[in-house]
């Protein structure tokens, strides 16, 4: 199969030497692309600023921005099988990042902020993506009905719904935790492991959906 990966943060420029991010390491996305390889996949990872090394075998294509990543995607989707998002996109970015470096003038400082394009929301809709789709869900609270709306409103055939209020697994940790939610309403837990046990475990079910069709 030909797999498109997302992985990793963005960061949202506010002036030339500051952004807005988050926390993901890209630990898991980047294990689901050693995963595909290694089970004989071609690869290509879509990879926010991470600090961890590229695997071995896979094409990985660095973006900054959530429009970037939604551009590289919008480039490369049509010429996949399937479509892991794992990247943790920023939603929000400033309306208008500075020219030059913010000054500290005033005691307080508005930022203005608008969302950023959902990359997997256009999956569907937007790149008129057939292939499978899979979205990553990490949440704090009602984990398993956001994921399950998420699903549907996303037209993905797996979810992967992550408990990030666990300081155990999740971002940053080599661990992780997850429940999968497929289109005919299974979940399967799978306890905690190591991201690349997770990520096998993720990537056989993907495989699994792409033989049903
Ligand atoms: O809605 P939420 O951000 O929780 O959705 C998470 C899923 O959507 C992940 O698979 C993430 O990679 C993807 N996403 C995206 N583009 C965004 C925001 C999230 O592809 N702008």
């Amino acid at each position: 199969m030909k797999l498109l990966i997302t992985a990793g943060p963005t960061r949202e420029a506010l002036d030339p030497v500051r952004y807005l991010s988050n926390r993901s390491s890209g630990k898991m996305g980047y294990a689901l692309a050693q995963a595909a390889v290694d089970a004989g996949h071609e690869v290509t990872l879509v990879s926010g600023p991470v600090s961890i090394p590229e695997p071995a075998g896979v094409k990985v294509l660095r973006v900054e921005s959530a429009q970037q990543m939604h551009d590289a995607v919008r480039d490369r989707i049509s010429n996949v099988d399937a479509a892991i998002f794992a990247a943790a996109v920023a939603d929000y970015r400033p309306v208008q990042a500075a020219a030059q470096k913010l000054k500290k003038s005033e005691p307080h400082l508005t930022l203005q902020l608008e969302r950023t394009p959902d990359i997997l929301g256009s999956a569907r809709e937007v790149f008129h993506f057939g292939g499978l789709l899979v979205g990553f869900a990490a949440e704090t609270e009602n984990l398993i009905d956001y994921a399950r709306s998420k699903l549907e409103r996303k037209q993905c055939d797996l979810i992967v719904a992550n408990d990030v209020s666990d300081k155990r697994i999740g971002f940053d940790s080599d661990q992780n935790a997850v429940t999968l939610i497929t289109r005919d309403g299974r979940t399967t837990e799978l306890a905690a492991a190591s991201k690349a046990e997770i990520a096998r475990q993720i990537l056989l079910v993907v495989e699994q959906l792409a033989a049903k069709g």
